[in-house]
């Protein structure tokens, strides 16, 4: 496994739209193990593929209860509104109340390719829909509705 460099803001490749992932491949093994590496040696509780300068729509999730791949997601059900802290590995220093879902249920295939149905709620479903908004190009500071929303992190 390797860490992989984590783009940031200013590359292209975070505002594209991207590509579903065709099939699993060893490469695309190899790319969520690396993923997954990544996202910890960073420190972050999610990281998706565009992160990594890679357009598909592959993304990796760990909020404490060991890691959770999912390619090509599909957001299915979403309701309830929470407003809530928000940063992004992509966006360093910063950090923003974004307005989220507080349960949604999700589809996609796993690891393994196997389709997976997940119901979340809290952090989870946050970092769900975190990570499902890049593999749309969207970031968490276009979900801020006030600019002077976005915070320094205090160091
Ligand atoms: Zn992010």
């Amino acid at each position: 496994m390797a860490v992989l460099e984590i783009i940031t803001l200013g590359d292209d490749v975070l505002r594209q739209e991207t590509d579903p992932v065709p099939k699993l491949t060893k490469k695309i093994t190899k790319l969520i193990n690396d993923m997954i590496e990544t996202m910890y040696a960073a420190d972050g509780v999610g990281l998706a593929a565009p992160q990594v300068s890679v357009s598909l729509r592959l993304i990796v999730v760990d909020v404490g209860e060991g890691p959770l791949v999912l390619m090509n997601p599909k957001l299915v059900k979403a309701f309830g509104q929470e407003l809530d802290v928000e940063g992004c590995l992509s966006i360093p220093g910063k950090q923003g109340y974004v307005g989220r879902s507080t349960h949604i249920v999700v589809e996609g295939l796993s690891e393994r390719g196997k389709p997976v149905r997940i119901e979340a709620e809290g952090l989870l479903a946050r970092a769900l829909q975190h990570e499902m908004d890049h593999l749309n190009g969207v970031l968490f500071i276009d979900r801020v509705e006030d600019v002077e929303d976005i915070i320094e992190k205090g160091v």
